[in-house]
C-alpha cells in the first residue's frame, strides 16, 4: 500500500517519511504509536513497502508493480519477519526476540531490505525486551526494525530511546502551538549539571502552565451550573454539595485531558533528545518544531531523561502533588549524571 494514502490525514508525517527515503536518511528502527493498532499496522507496512520498493520514482511512494511491493502485498516477501502476540497469554516471549535476531543476523540474498516487524510490541516481556535491546543495538546493514504500540510507555526507555518515534494520533503529532504555549523554551532551559536554581526556576514556570491548563478546564464548565438545579438545591446542602462535587470531578477530568498533550509533548522532546544524543542527524528527525530547543546530552544522560519523564507521567496519573512531582523531576534532570 502506497503512502501517499495516508496524506490527506497526516501530510506532514508522509512528507517526512518520503523526504527520509528521497535523501536516504531512512533510519535504522522505528517506533510507530497510536491509539488504532490496525491502523499502525497498516502503516507500519506501507512504511516497510516504501523503503523495499525497488521503483519509488519520484514521489518516493511505493510502486505496487515491482517484484519487492508484490511480494510485500501478497504477504510472500522473503525477507520480513515478524512478530506479535499469538499465544493464548498475548505475550511475545524472549525466545521470539531470539528468533528475530537469528533471522535478521543470517545473510540473506544482499539485494533486498531485511525487515524485523512488530506488532503490538508492548506485549514483549521485559526477558523479551531486554533480549531485543541487542538486535536494536547492534544494527545490521541492509536491516530495518519497525514496532508498533498504541502503550509506548510498557517499553523499557532504552528501547524507545534508540527508535524514531512515529505518532499517528490523529490530533497531537505536531506540538507547534506548544511552542508558543512556551513548553520547550522551558526544558531547554534544564539539562545535567545545571543546579538546583535553574531545576526550581523550571519548575515554577512549568507549574504556572499547567496553571493556566486548569483555569481553561474551569473556564470550559463554567456554564455548566444549570439554574434551574441551583434552584431545586436551594436550602439542600447534600444537594448543593452533590452538584459540587460533580462539577470538580469534570473540571478535573477535562484538566487531566488538557495537560496529557502537555506531558506527551515532554516525552516526544525527551525522545527526539535521546535521538540526537545518539549521532541522529538533525534534518532526520521528526518533530522538526522542536528542534531549535534541543540539544544533545550524552545518551546515558539521555536515556535517564526519558526515564524520568516516565516517572513524572507515573506520579502524575495517581494522586501525588503535583507540584512536589514536578520538582522532582525537574532536579532529577539538572543532577549532575552518573
Ligand atoms: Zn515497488
Amino acid at each position: 500500500m502506497a503512502l501517499n494514502l495516508y496524506n490527506e490525514r497526516f501530510p506532514k508525517l508522509v512528507k517526512f517519511l518520503q523526504n527520509a527515503k528521497a535523501k536516504r536518511r531512512v533510519a535504522h528502527a522505528y517506533l510507530i504509536t497510536g491509539d488504532q493498532e490496525e491502523l499502525l499496522r497498516d502503516f507500519a507496512r506501507s512504511w516497510i513497502q516504501v523503503c523495499a520498493c525497488e521503483s519509488p520514482g519520484e514521489r518516493y511512494d511505493a510502486c505496487g508493480n515491482c517484484e519487492n511491493c508484490r511480494k510485500l502485498q501478497n504477504h510472500t516477501y522473503p525477507e520480513l519477519f515478524v512478530l506479535w502476540p499469538e499465544s493464548k497469554l498475548r505475550t511475545i516471549g524472549v525466545d521470539d526476540s531470539r528468533w528475530l535476531e537469528q533471522q535478521l543476523g543470517m545473510t540473506g540474498t544482499g539485494a533486498r531490505l531485511k525487515v524485523g516487524l512488530i506488532t503490538e510490541a508492548d506485549c514483549m516481556t521485559e526477558q523479551a525486551q531486554n533480549a531485543f535491546l541487542k538486535t536494536l543495538e547492534e544494527p545490521q546493514p541492509g536491516n530495518m526494525l519497525v514496532l508498533t504500540t498504541t502503550r509506548q510507555r510498557r517499553l523499557l526507555p532504552t528501547i524507545r530511546s534508540r527508535c524514531q518515534t512515529i505518532s499517528i494520533r490523529e490530533n497531537s503529532r505536531d506540538y507547534g502551538d506548544l511552542v508558543d504555549a512556551g513548553l520547550f523554551d522551558i526544558l531547554a532551559q534544564i539539562e545535567p549539571e545545571s543546579g538546583a536554581l535553574r531545576a526550581l526556576t523550571a519548575a515554577s514556570q512549568l507549574v504556572e502552565l499547567f496553571g493556566q491548563l486548569r483555569q481553561q478546564a474551569e473556564e470550559a464548565h463554567s456554564g455548566d451550573e444549570d439554574e434551574r438545579w441551583e434552584h431545586v438545591a436551594e436550602g439542600d446542602k447534600n444537594l448543593q454539595k452533590k452538584i459540587e462535587d460533580q462539577r470538580n470531578a469534570q473540571i478535573e477530568a477535562e484538566y487531566r485531558r488538557l495537560r496529557e498533550r502537555f506531558l506527551d509533548a515532554i516525552q516526544t522532546w525527551y525522545l527526539q533528545q535521546a535521538l540526537l544524543s545518539r549521532g541522529v542527524n538533525r534534518e532526520a528527525i521528526p518533530h522538526q518544531e522542536m528542534l531549535p530547543y534541543i540539544f544533545p546530552c550524552s545518551p546515558e544522560a539521555a536515556d535517564r531523561n526519558v526515564r524520568l519523564v516516565d516517572d513524572l507521567i507515573y506520579y502524575l496519573s495517581g494522586n501525588t502533588d503535583e507540584r512536589l512531582a514536578i520538582e522532582a523531576f525537574c532536579l532529577s534532570v539538572c543532577e549532575k549524571s552518573a
